[in-house]
Parts: structure tokens; sequence; C-alpha cells
């Protein structure tokens, strides 16, 4: 098992800000699990990533395209046609 882990104890994570793996107190837990660490490199606290880089975020966000999908091609017939009947003397196809 893990054993105690306690307020306090050093920890690697990688930090976000070194944007390396590095040694970490930690400062918050959550059911006996690091919650928040505090990099003891550059002192920034973040979330306990458990040695995992977060992936790259992408600062930029891509505005939703407008909501103008194309109608599906049932859509388009019944626009199409409106009041002319659908026509019936298409051949069959093979
Ligand atoms: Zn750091």
């Amino acid at each position: 098992m893990f054993g105690a882990i306690r307020l306090g104890d050093d920890i690697d994570d990688f930090c976000i800000k070194c944007k390396r793996l590095s040694n970490h107190a930690i400062v918050a837990l959550i059911e006996e699990r690091p919650a928040k660490v505090r990099c003891l490199s550059c002192y920034s606290d973040h979330a306990f990533l458990a040695g995992i880089a977060p992936p790259k975020k992408e600062t930029v966000k891509k505005p939703k395209p407008p909501a103008a999908e194309a109608p599906s091609p049932d859509a388009v017939v019944l626009e199409a046609s409106p009041t002319e009947p659908l026509p019936l003397n298409v051949p069959p196809e093979a």
C-alpha cells in the first residue's frame, strides 16, 4: 500500500510552470491522496498531476461554426417539391 501521505510531504510531480518533473510539497489532501501540490523550485501551487504532463492547452478557442448544417437529403426533396407529387415513372434500378 501507499503508506500514510501527509500534508507537507515531498512528492514528485510535473510542474506546470517549470514544465518538468520536480519536487513538490503536498499542500492539500483529499481522501489521503494529494490534491494540490507546491513546486519546491518555483513555489507555485497547482493540482496534483500524478507526474503526468497535462496536454497542451489550446490558447485560442475555435468558435463553433454557425448552425448552418447541410440539410438531409430527405429535407431537400421535401423542400424542392412542396406541392408536386414525386414522379412515379422512374424506372426501377436493376
Ligand atoms: Zn515549478
